[in-house]
């Protein structure tokens, strides 16, 4: 690192995207980063995910990209269709990593993890499973952080990139504000249909879904459930609910439905956001990704944000004169874009869920050109 009072150890709590895209970017500068998780293996779920222009285009910055290109499926508009599966719009997507890469890609979400923990422990970051954070004692020039094994941690930094209910953040005392938005999301996997070469969206009256592919032989449907309970239903019976929410669709989207036989290959999530607004630290410990902001996924932008954040907080530990700056200018440099994606990502929703489908296209389109200014 360049600046003398740069931090030499960190702390991060969460092995996320986030978390781990930060580890990368702090560990390549010679910083010492250990990184904790609650779960007790990598976090991941079997479903897929996009990774639009921005998130690409951070990875880059990392010198990533390329293999999640290889490991995803290139896409570079999106087909916005009815309910019958009939295109209604286009809409190309700006190509960040200019015009011999594609602008977006669909992936599974355990291959991201991969790259990112085999890049992490190829920089010499260590990766502790199976512990959480109890205790932060800030001295002004360290902070003691205590761990849920009973050990105690001393860094120069601590990082909470902890997911949308941070423990890290209420220990810090900021208060959550963790909404759920009344929706559930489903994923589910199943094999491309040969005609699924883009993102194809699918406007419902009750729902809206999708279909993202992510490989040759693979693809993901999604399916926003709104007015929905949260309650988690047997999961061996989430194949024939996401069949029965989709069973308004027909064309092409029954096509899709009929793919979904598997329970064990779909998800079922309630959407909850976040946007902490003001300081996104307390003295030398920070909170990032959706910890700080979650915006609900019809965007598909919380992981670019999440990854922006890892590839910028390097980045201003670098140039600050001391850590607090530091984290002040981060806070300052993301706030604005980072509210102008939550905040979008339920407009966007609430208009889904009152069918203004065209509104919610331009919205989406306005917020994806903001997004392609860099960050
Ligand atoms: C169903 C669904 C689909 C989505 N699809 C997309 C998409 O296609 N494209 C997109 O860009 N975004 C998508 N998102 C949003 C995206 O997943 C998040 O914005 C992104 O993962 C945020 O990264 P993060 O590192 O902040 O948090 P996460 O990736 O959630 O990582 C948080 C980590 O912290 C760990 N953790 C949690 N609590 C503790 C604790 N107390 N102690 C230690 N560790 C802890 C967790 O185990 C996890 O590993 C989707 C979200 C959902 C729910």
């Amino acid at each position: 690192m360049s600046s003398s009072s740069s931090p030499r150890r960190a702390l991060l709590i969460g092995a996320g995207i986030g978390g781990l895209t930060l580890a990368i970017a702090l560990a390549r500068r010679g910083v010492t980063v250990e990184v904790i998780d609650i779960s007790p293996s990598r976090a991941v779920a079997g479903w897929g995910l996009s990774l639009t222009g921005p998130s690409l285009r951070a990875l880059d910055a990392l010198a990533l990209a390329d293999e999640c290109l290889a490991a995803g499926y290139g896409i570079t508009a999106i087909s916005n269709c009815d309910s019958n599966g009939e295109v209604r719009n286009v809409i190309p997507l700006p190509p960040l990593l200019g015009p011999n890469r594609p602008s977006q890609i669909g992936l599974s979400r355990p291959a991201l993890y991969d790259i990112l923990r085999e890049a992490a422990l190829a920089a010499g970051v260590v990766i502790h499973y199976d512990r959480t954070i109890d205790g932060l004692h800030d001295n002004g020039d360290t902070v003691r952080a205590t761990l849920s094994d009973g050990s105690e941690h001393v860094a120069d930094i601590v990082v909470g990139a902890d997911g949308v209910h941070s423990r890290v953040r209420s220990l810090l005392g900021i208060p959550s504000g963790a909404r759920y938005i009344g929706q559930m999301v489903w994923r589910a996997l199943v094999p491309r249909p040969s005609w699924a070469t883009s993102l194809h969206t699918f406007a419902g009256t009750g729902s809206n879904a999708g279909l993202v592919p992510i490989a040759d032989d693979r693809a993901y449907v999604f399916l926003t459930e709104n007015r929905a309970d949260p309650t988690p239903i047997p999961e061996n019976t989430l194949a024939d609910g996401m069949r029965e929410l989709l069973a308004p669709f027909s064309g092409r989207v029954a096509e899709v439905r009929e793919l979904i036989t598997d329970s064990a290959v779909v998800v079922r999530r309630p959407v909850h956001v976040v946007m902490i607004e003001g300081p996104w630290h307390r003295g030398r410990t920070v909170i990032i990704g959706d910890a700080a902001h979650a915006p609900s996924p019809q965007l598909v932008s919380g992981a670019a944000l999440a990854i922006e954040d890892g590839v910028l907080l390097a980045e201003e530990l670098t140039a600050a004169a001391d850590v607090e700056k530091a984290l002040s200018a981060f806070t300052q440099r993301r706030l604005e874009r980072c509210r102008l994606v939550v905040e979008s990502s339920i407009h966007i929703a609430d208009l889904g869920r009152t069918g203004r489908h065209a509104e919610a296209d331009a919205v989406q389109q306005r917020c994806h050109r903001a997004m392609a200014a860099p960050a």
